[in-house]
């Protein structure tokens, strides 16, 4: 019987003039240290998890951690805008420009007039990017039939070779238009009870937004655009409107003084905007953003409107008066300019060059269920 092979030859500590470099178990110096490193390692790790990560009862982290931190700070696209290379485009100037009208607003957001971007160079930062555009649009009762119009031109016009999402809101699903698109975009249908009351289809927007938003549209888009049915795309709607929170100036008003703006004057509605406040007059028939922002913007419009309503209150303008308020405080960070959000009945005034998205005209007792 030979013996076992660890019991033969020398051991290294036997041997004179040599150091410990063995153990009884066989294992080096080498890999004590090593083994004591990947120790340490996994216990620090471990450690990390439960500190800063999982955050045990008894330990209350002062600084937030990445993961509490809102999406969109992440996702804020508009805070990197990378060109891509060897695009030729017209040579910005800081001299010359729009001088008829005014492109930034006294808090620096820009107010986009025709003449005061480069579609091609936008399109080139966007593109690469893979954004997708969501767009609600809501066709209740006799509103129905301005909903062939609106897609065709939206097709033609509206974020064209994009990714769009059409989120169309109706209570007659059967009656929507077939209307062919073109590869990244597509429609879906919501439904939506009927109403005998305008307004409370009007008004009703902003809750169905903030709930399409929470139970769809998270994680899937990256910008969304709430838009009136009752309207037609007549020129380019594009990456030139992306921004955080965005806002479309009223044709109506923007000549005019702010104490004539149709804000909402009495204040114990909600909606109240003061005499000597507010900075332009906002279209309730266009706005969008980012999707944390326009979340946001539904989510305090619809609660302010329901607490207005609980005190018997309507604000004069439903919706459109809530929002005003809402940008009033909260900023928008690009404005649109009334090329955006046009009417029909009005002639173009000379500073619009050209008109994007302009409303119908409409039978207003034709079409809407109550007077
Ligand atoms: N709307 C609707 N059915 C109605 C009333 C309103 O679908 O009976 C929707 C439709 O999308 C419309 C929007 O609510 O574009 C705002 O109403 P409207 O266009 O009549 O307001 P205006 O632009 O005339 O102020
Ligand atoms: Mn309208």
């Amino acid at each position: 019987m030979t013996a076992p092979l660890g019991h033969q030859g020398i051991n290294a500590r036997s041997l004179p003039g040599l150091s410990w470099s063995g153990s009884p178990y066989g294992m080096s110096l080498n890999h004590k240290i090593l083994s004591l490193a990947v120790l340490m390692g996994l216990v620090i790790g471990v450690l990390y998890y439960y500190l800063y990560m999982h955050q045990p009862f008894w330990f209350q982290c002062p600084v937030k951690t990445t993961s509490d931190r809102p999406k969109s700070m992440i996702r804020y696209h508009e805070f990197r805008l990378v060109a891509p290379e060897n695009l030729a485009y017209k040579q910005p100037s800081i001299v010359h420009g729009r001088s008829d009208v005014v492109t930034v607003t006294p808090w620096l957001a820009p107010i986009v007039w025709e003449g005061t971007f480069q579609p091609a160079l936008l399109d080139g930062i966007f593109k690469p990017r893979n954004i997708t555009i969501a767009a609600t649009v809501f066709a209740v009762g006799k509103y129905i039939r301005f909903l062939k119009d609106f897609l065709e031109t939206a097709e033609q016009h509206f974020f064209v070779g994009f990714n769009v999402h059409i989120y169309v809101f109706t209570d007659q699903q059967d009656q929507v238009p077939y209307v062919k698109m073109a590869a990244g975009r597509k429609l879906e249908l919501c439904s939506v009870p009927s109403s005998n009351r305008w307004q409370e289809i009007s008004a009703r927007r902003m809750e169905l937004i903030q709930v399409l938003i929470e139970e769809k549209l998270q994680n899937n888009v990256e910008y969304i655009f709430c838009l009136d049915v009752d309207s037609k795309f007549h020129g380019r709607w594009g990456t030139e409107s992306l921004g955080g929170l965005v806002a479309v100036v009223h044709p109506g008003y923007y000549r005019d003084d702010r104490s004539r703006f149709p804000y909402e004057r009495r204040p114990q509605s909600r909606a109240y905007v003061a005499p000597g406040e507010g900075d332009f007059y906002y279209c309730g028939g266009a706005f969008g953003g980012l999707l944390k922002e326009v979340h946001q913007l539904a989510k305090t419009c619809r609660t302010n409107f329901e607490e207005d309503a609980k005190k018997g209150i309507e604000a004069n303008w439903q919706e459109e008066s809530h929002l005003n308020r809402y940008m009033w405080i909260n900023k928008p960070s690009k404005v649109l300019s009334p090329e955006y959000l046009w009417q029909d009945f009005k002639p173009r005034n000379p500073e619009v060059g050209i008109i994007r998205f302009s409303g119908v005209i409409k039978n207003y007792a034709e079409i809407r269920p109550n007077a």
